[in-house]
């Protein structure tokens, strides 16, 4: 790649379980770049020797990425390239990345995305639960105070909720989450996804923790999702649609989808679904 000018720094996916999942572009992309930075070099070489390639390695992870980050900007600003990869699915996604992003571009270096596999959007998109509209929540607080916490502001959320989770904790996670939203909440677990025991779990809070609880030991990766409140849905469109008759009587339509976005927190985009106008 040039050394003439800047070089790019490409933020590229790698699989989450099944290796062919890496794209033919991460393929050519890590095969030609002049350094890859990752979070675990030895996995990293697996699986670059994998599909046979060699490659040049920095490790860049939670404990250097505050050394590391000038040092591949420097690399970046002298015309090298760099590939930015994690030990699974997409850098920055609960894993390291985003300082290395975020200092490349304030230097006005170019970022390029390689999009690959996340463990998010894969359960999200086989958990049957509404995928309209999502929130990433990542991994919940290890301590059960701010756990609780972190839990008790998402009481009112109506969109679906993503979280991940350790093996370890995902009994308790559960039993936190269906005495915070109730036993009856329906839920989804995607276990091992793209790998050999992938399998969804789906039902309410309480009866996902009964079908894990038969599974003893339990082993692997999981996601577990959480449907957003419908409760708070259904009644903050009835007050907006409610608001909304209201104010369209007195003002033009776009003075009143901005004014019950005001008064009821939803986006502006929200109240023009619900009022169904066209945007
Ligand atoms: N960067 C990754 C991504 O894009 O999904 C996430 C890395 S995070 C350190 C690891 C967590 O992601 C796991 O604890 C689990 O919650 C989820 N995860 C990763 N791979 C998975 C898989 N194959 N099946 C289910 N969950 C997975």
């Amino acid at each position: 790649m040039s050394a003439t000018s800047s070089g790019t720094l490409y933020v590229v996916g790698t699989p989450i379980g099944n290796l062919g999942d890496l794209s033919a572009r991460a393929r050519s992309v890590l095969g030609a770049v002049d350094l890859i930075a990752a979070e675990d070099t030895r996995r990293t070489r697996r699986l670059l020797s994998s599909i046979e390639l060699n490659a040049t390695l920095m490790a860049y992870h939670e404990h250097n990425e505050q050394q590391r980050t000038p040092v591949l900007i420097g690399r970046l600003q002298q015309g090298d390239s760099v590939a930015l990869v994690s030990d699974a699915g997409m850098p920055s996604i609960s894993d390291p990345g985003l300082r290395l992003v975020r200092a490349a571009l304030a230097e006005k270096l170019p970022v390029v995305s390689v999009p690959g596999p996340t463990a998010v959007i894969a359960a999200l998109t086989i958990c049957g639960l509404a995928t309209d509209r999502f929130v990433f929540e990542g991994f919940l607080p290890r301590r059960s105070g701010p756990r609780r916490q972190r839990v008790e502001a998402l009481l009112s959320e109506s969109r679906t909720m993503v979280f991940y989770e350790a093996v370890h904790r995902i009994a308790a996670t559960l039993e936190t989450l269906a005495g915070l939203f109730g036993p009856d909440r329906p839920a989804a677990i995607a276990r091992e996804l793209t790998k050999l025991h992938e399998r969804v779990y789906t039902g309410t809070l309480a009866g996902l923790k009964s079908q894990l609880g038969n599974e003893i030991p339990l082993k692997g990766e999981f996601v577990l999702l959480v449907a957003g409140s419908a409760a708070v849905r259904s009644a903050s469109t009835a007050e907006a649609q409610r608001i909304f008759a209201i104010l369209s009587n007195e003002l033009s339509a776009k003075a009143a989808v901005a004014l019950t976005a005001k008064i009821t927190g939803l986006s502006r985009n929200d109240v023009y679904q619900l009022t169904r106008l066209p945007d």
